[in-house]
C-alpha cells in the first residue's frame, strides 16, 4: 500500500492508500490552461465479470497494481487521485500533452496482475478542461470524456458538450420514464395498417408507441425504447404496451372489426420465463382471440439461442398468436437460422424497400428474398413503402402484406378505426 500517513481521516483511499474523490474536492482549484485526466481501468461491465472469476482479493491486487504503474509513469509529478474503484484522475498544470497520453496507454498495455495471473487493463482516458469547472463538473467531464473514448474505441478523447448533452438526456429520459409509465397520460399507442397487398384491404394494425414528455415535447420510440432496454424498464413498458394494444383490440373486435392487431416486443422480454402467460392473461380478461394477435421481434431475439426465448416463443405460438420478425436483413440474418425460425412472419426492413425502385440490386435482392421466405412457408410483409410505384411492384412480387406512409402513416385509434369502417371504400389501388 502507498504510505499517505498526511492525509486526514476519509481523504484516503483504503486499496491504494492514494488520496480519494474527497481529497481532490478538497485540494482543487480551477487554473486556467491546466486539464484534468480522469483514467478509467476497465470497462465497468468487464470488471463485474472479473470479479465473479478471480474474486475480491485478486481484483483488489489489479487495482493496486494499476496505481503503482500509474504512479511509475507519472513519477511524481502529479498528485494522483484514486476517484472511485476504476478511476483514476490527475490535473495536468499546462495542459495533457498527447505524448504522455500515448505514454499511458503503452505503459497499460502490459497486462497488470492479479496474484499469479496476468491480468490486461483496458483502460480509456478522458481529458477535460479545469479553468471554469468546479470539482464536482470537472470529474463528471472527465468520466463522460473517458467513457466517450470507450465508446469511440480510440486512445483519448477530449470532454465534448454534445455528447455529454446527448448522455444527460438519455439519463434524464430513463430517469422518467417510470413516472411516464404509471401516470398513464403521457404514453399512448398510434397504429398504423398493414395492407393485404392482393386484395388491399386493411389487414392489421400496428401498435405503435408514443410519448409526449411534460419538458421534452414527442420523443420517438427509436429514442426511447433501445434505452429502456438496457434497464428492467423494458418489462414494465412492455406491459404497458400489451394491455393497452390487447384492450384496444378487444375493443375494435366488440365493435364488430375484422382486424389483427400487432405488437412489438423486446427480445429482452422474452428471457424472462412466463412471458406467454402473462400475454396469455391479458387476452383472456380483454376477451381477445389470439388467433388476433401478431407479436413483433426483431432479429436479436434469435442470436443469443437461449433456451427459455425458444420455449417462450413456442409457447406463445401454441396459443395461435403469430410471431413476426420485425427489420428483417438489418441484424444477424443468415441463411442458417432462416431455415428454422420460430416464426410466421418474416418482415423486411424498410431500409431495401425504400430502395427497390432507384437501385436494381436491392430490388433483386428484396424479389429473392419475398420468394425464398415463401418457399420456407414464411408470410412476408414489406415496411416502408413510400410510393405507388413500390407498392405496384411488390404487389407483383407476390408480397403478402404492405405497410408505410404510401398508404397510411401511424394514426390516433379512432382514425384507425374510422379506416376499418370505410374499409371498401378506402382499398389502395
Ligand atoms: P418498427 O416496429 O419497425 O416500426 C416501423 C417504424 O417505421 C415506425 O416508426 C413507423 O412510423 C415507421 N414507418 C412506417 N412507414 C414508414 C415509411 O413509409 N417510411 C418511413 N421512413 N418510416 C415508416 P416509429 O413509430 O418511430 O417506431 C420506431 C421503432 O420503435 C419501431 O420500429 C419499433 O422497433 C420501436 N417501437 C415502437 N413502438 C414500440 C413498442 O410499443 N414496443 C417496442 N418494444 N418497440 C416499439
Ligand atoms: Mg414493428
Ligand atoms: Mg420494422
Amino acid at each position: 500500500m502507498i504510505s499517505r500517513a498526511t492525509l486526514p481521516a476519509g481523504r484516503q483511499d483504503p486499496i491504494t492508500g492514494l488520496p480519494n474523490r474527497r481529497a481532490f474536492t478538497a485540494a482543487y482549484q480551477p487554473l486556467p490552461g491546466a486539464q484534468l485526466v480522469m483514467l478509467t481501468l476497465a470497462d465497468p461491465k468487464h470488471f463485474d465479470r472479473l470479479l465473479g472469476a478471480i474474486g475480491h482479493e485478486h481484483a483488489e491486487t489489479f487495482i493496486r497494481d494499476a496505481a503503482t504503474r500509474l504512479r511509475a509513469v507519472l513519477a511524481g509529478s502529479v498528485e494522483i487521485y484514486h476517484i472511485s474503484p476504476l478511476n483514476y484522475a490527475f490535473v495536468m498544470p499546462f495542459g495533457a500533452p498527447p505524448d504522455m497520453l500515448q505514454t499511458l496507454l503503452d505503459a497499460f498495455n502490459q497486462p497488470l496482475t492479479c496474484g499469479v495471473i496476468p491480468i490486461s487493463a483496458d483502460i480509456a482516458l478522458g481529458v477535460a478542461d479545469c479553468h471554469d469547472a468546479d470539482a464536482a463538473s470537472v470529474l463528471r467531464a472527465g468520466l463522460c470524456a473517458a467513457r466517450d473514448c470507450r465508446d469511440s474505441g480510440r486512445g483519448w478523447a477530449r470532454y465534448n458538450r454534445k455528447t455529454d448533452s446527448a448522455h444527460q438526456r438519455s439519463f434524464m429520459l430513463l430517469s422518467d420514464l417510470c413516472a411516464a409509465i404509471r401516470a398513464d397520460d403521457q404514453l399512448h399507442l398510434h397504429f398504423q395498417p398493414k395492407y393485404d397487398l392482393g386484395t388491399g384491404e386493411t389487414s392489421s394494425a400496428e401498435a405503435l408507441l408514443r410519448w409526449r414528455h411534460p419538458v421534452f415535447g414527442n420523443i420517438s420510440p427509436a429514442e426511447f425504447v433501445p434505452l429502456a432496454e438496457t434497464t428492467a424498464q423494458i418489462h414494465q413498458l412492455t406491459e404497458w404496451v400489451l394491455r393497452h394494444a390487447i384492450a384496444q383490440a378487444g375493443a375494435w373486435a366488440a365493435k364488430g372489426l375484422r382486424l389483427n392487431t400487432a405488437i412489438n416486443v423486446s427480445p429482452r422480454n422474452l428471457t424472462r420465463r412466463g412471458f406467454s402467460t402473462q400475454v396469455g392473461k391479458l387476452l383472456s380478461c380483454y376477451g381477445v382471440d389470439p388467433s388476433r394477435i401478431e407479436l413483433e421481434f426483431t432479429e436479436g431475439v434469435l442470436v443469443s439461442n437461449d433456451p427459455v426465448v425458444l420455449d417462450e416463443l413456442r409457447a406463445l405460438r401454441a396459443t395461435g398468436m403469430r410471431i413476426a420478425l420485425d427489420d428483417f436483413g438489418t441484424g444477424f440474418a443468415n441463411f442458417s437460422y432462416i431455415t428454422h425460425l420460430p416464426a410466421d412472419i418474416i418482415k423486411i426492413d424498410k431500409s431495401f424497400i425504400q430502395r427497390i425502385c432507384s437501385d436494381p440490386r436491392s430490388a433483386t435482392v428484396v424479389r429473392a428474398l419475398i420468394e425464398l421466405a415463401h418457399k420456407l412457408d414464411y408470410s412476408v410483409v414489406a415496411e416502408g413503402i413510400e410510393s405507388k410505384r413500390a407498392y405496384v411492384m411488390l404487389r407483383e412480387w407476390r408480397c403478402n402484406e404492405g405497410q408505410g406512409y404510401f398508404m397510411s402513416p401511424p394514426v390516433d385509434p379512432a382514425a384507425m378505426a374510422a379506416r376499418i369502417s370505410q374499409r371498401e371504400t378506402e382499398t389502395v389501388p
